[in-house]
């Protein structure tokens, strides 16, 4: 079933329009992901869903309902933000309590319920602490309990992990995909800047740009199969290399690529429409093979040693640059010569106007 349906939804502010007629149904229970750089529209867009701003066109259904004119309260929506906005002088009990007493709930099934939702979160033992007198990742499993405490039929979070260090990121990360799966008829919207939170806890990934919608689909769909250059780049960390290329002839051989190497590249690829079109190759630094009979020959700028993976970003004769991604140790150095072999499976190409060259 389609818990939410944004149809035609737009907002303006003043004479500035921020989110340009979005289409988007998202099924009950699915856990959703806005991405996009900065002000493209992510935060905007979870805020009109919320009711926090008003709609300027289109239409907003939750549960089959038009919401447009509804108030927050109404809306079946929890929200939780990047600040926690717990109230400081409110136990943790109190804090996860208070949106149900607002309802004037019966004292005792307040206190099962808040008991209930503790217990799910691990704060059992925090509950008479005040805020100052918690971790940042109590503090946001406090403020995930007080929105999961009104059993929501749906659950907005606005970049909830970004004040918390790494390492309590990754362990927030794998308790919001737990309270997923322990919530399945509850669908999620999240916003985040993260790649790796967007890639493990979505189900289906939007990306936003300038307040339009470039592409929805499972993670791994964007990272194998992005519509437009625009989603290439920005799925995937470090970003996909773009190289220009000239295709001079395509047909049973392939195609004959141009790409500033010492020589040019037969792909056995077919596209859409003519080679002429095709202006942009894409590779990631994952798929670029260190071969010494490899077709791209680049001179070594800089190694970054991560551990367990290395960097290495290099030159084509023609200009052009790019990132290779190994694993374990490099025993390369700025200067030196290398070539890599560019496997056809995985490359991209892109028209003019960003688009991928569709077969
Ligand atoms: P970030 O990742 O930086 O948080 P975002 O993708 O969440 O960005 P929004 O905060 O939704 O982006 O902003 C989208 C656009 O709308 C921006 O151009 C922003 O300046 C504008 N905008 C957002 N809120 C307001 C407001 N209250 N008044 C005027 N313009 C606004």
């Amino acid at each position: 079933m389609t818990e939410l349906s944004l149809r035609g939804l737009r907002k303006s502010f003043g004479g500035h329009e921020a989110i340009h007629g979005v289409d988007l149904d998202i099924p009950s229970g699915e856990f959703v992901v806005f991405v996009g750089p900065s002000g493209c529209g992510k935060s905007t867009l979870l805020r009109l869903i919320a009711g926090l701003e008003d709609i300027s066109a289109g239409e907003l259904s939750i549960g089959g309902a038009v919401v447009n004119a509804l108030p927050p309260a109404k809306r079946g929506i929890s929200m939780v933000f990047q600040s926690y906005a717990l109230y400081p002088h409110m136990t943790v009990f109190e804090n996860i309590a208070f949106g149900l007493t607002l309802k004037r709930r019966d004292k005792a099934e307040v206190d099962a319920r808040v008991r209930e939702v503790a217990a799910t979160l691990e704060l059992t033992e925090l509950l008479e602490r005040l805020p100052r007198e918690l971790s940042g990742g109590q503090r946001q499993r406090v403020a995930i309990g007080r929105a999961i405490v009104r059993q929501p039929k749906v659950f907005l979070f606005d970049e909830p992990l970004s004040n918390l260090d790494a390492a309590l990121r990754t362990q927030m990360r794998g308790e919001i995909a737990d309270l997923h799966a322990r919530l399945p008829d509850v669908t999620m919207i999240y916003v985040t800047h993260d790649q790796v939170e967007a890639m493990t806890l979505a189900d289906r990934i939007v990306v936003l740009r300038d307040g339009r919608v470039e592409q929805v689909g499972r993670p791994l769909e964007l990272y194998h199969e992005p519509a437009n250059l625009f989603v290439a780049g920005f799925i995937g960390a470090p970003s996909m290399n773009v190289l220009p290329v000239k295709v001079s002839a395509a047909g049973a051989q392939g195609l004959l690529c141009d790409l500033g190497s010492d020589r040019e590249v037969r792909l056995p690829l077919t596209i859409g429409g003519s080679p002429e079109a095709v202006q942009t190759l894409g590779i990631r630094p994952e798929h670029l093979v260190e071969d010494p009979e490899g077709v791209l020959a680049v001179t070594v700028e800089r190694i970054e040693n991560l551990g367990e993976s290395h960097l290495i970003h290099a030159r084509l004769p023609g200009g052009a640059t790019l990132i290779a991604r190994g694993s374990g140790a490099v025993s390369a150095a700025a200067g030196d010569r290398m070539r890599f072999a560019l496997p056809p499976e995985h490359v991209h190409l892109f028209l003019a106007d960003g688009r991928t060259a569709a077969a």
